[in-house]
């Protein structure tokens, strides 16, 4: 039987570029990881936890729509987790490709992909288990953007990022010769630009996207949700977290002062807003059937 599925909403416009956001399969984890020192009385207001602890978290890749390409800002959770894996964190469907075929786009239409970094939670979609068996590169035309560092990481993960950095997820894609790395800051199209930020972890990244003299940025797992835009909310999953403090203030300040949308990869309630210099929300575009998220 078909799978229903929901009406695409309408995108965000940032000059000649569309920003759609796309389903990479929701899943749930531990409120105290995300939120780390913050005392639990202060982030369950916002993100309630259920008697596990656990909360609800979107893994929701962005498909940004040039005039030229169509570049997607990582790929969710993919179709490969085991049931177990599926049993822990409480998972949904990946979507992503349906979500694709809605707005008219096959897996082969897109032209790059960008990891932010290499968790499972951002890169398990770019290999997928294929129909015939064994896997199979997901978006087979596309270029594979990530920073050298992370790339590093990947192929000799140190004890901790052994748990999130999973071979299944870049055997295949390796082995296409698919992958791009990068080195600090490089220019995407006229339209996108990709930034070194460390911090999350030791390759992470940021993208931006400013045209028509407007401006988005997507800042990873630096501002998961709408509720780490405040600098000393690090999670516990943040590796160096002295550095992330520090780039969350320099990124609020940078983007803030060009009234950028700041769009969000985990946020269950927000895909996007723009803040004001007291980090309070002054625009939103709010996850559908929430009708308002104020800060
Ligand atoms: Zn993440």
């Amino acid at each position: 039987m078909d799978e229903i599925l929901p009406p695409v909403p309408l995108p965000l416009h940032v000059g000649t570029t569309e920003l759609h956001w796309l389903s990479g399969g929701d899943f749930r984890l531990d409120g105290g990881t995300m939120f780390g020192p913050v005392p639990k009385s202060l982030w369950q207001k916002r993100y309630p936890a259920a008697i596990d602890n656990t909360i609800l978290l979107a893994n929701d890749p962005l498909l940004i729509r040039t005039p030229e390409y169509n570049i997607l800002v990582d790929s969710g959770l993919g179709n490969k987790l085991t049931p177990k894996q599926q049993a822990i964190f409480a998972s949904t469907q990946w979507r992503l490709l349906s979500q694709l075929a809605l707005l008219g786009l096959k897996r082969e239409d897109i032209d790059v992909v960008i990891l932010t970094h290499a968790d499972f939670d951002h890169a398990g979609g770019v290999v997928m288990r294929a129909e015939q068996g064994g896997e199979e590169v997901t978006f087979p035309a596309a270029v594979h953007l990530m920073q050298e560092a992370e790339w590093q990481d990947v192929a000799a993960p140190c004890r901790r990022a052994q748990e999130s950095y999973w071979p299944v997820n870049f055997n295949a894609l390796t082995k296409s010769g698919r992958m791009q790395l990068v080195q600090g800051d490089y220019q995407v199209c006229p339209e996108v630009r990709i930034c070194h930020t460390g911090g999350h972890t030791r390759g992470h990244q940021l993208v931006e996207i400013s045209s028509g003299g407007e401006c988005a940025v997507h800042l990873g797992d630096l501002f998961p949700t709408h509720a780490h835009v405040n600098p000393l909310w690090v999670m516990a999953y943040d590796n160096f977290p002295l550095e992330v403090i520090a780039c969350k203030e320099q990124y609020f300040k940078q983007y803030r002062q060009r009234d950028a949308w700041f769009t969000f990869y985990h946020d269950p309630l927000i895909r996007a807003c723009k803040l004001g210099d007291n980090g309070k929300i002054t625009e939103c575009r709010p996850q559908p059937g929430y009708p308002s998220a104020d800060s």
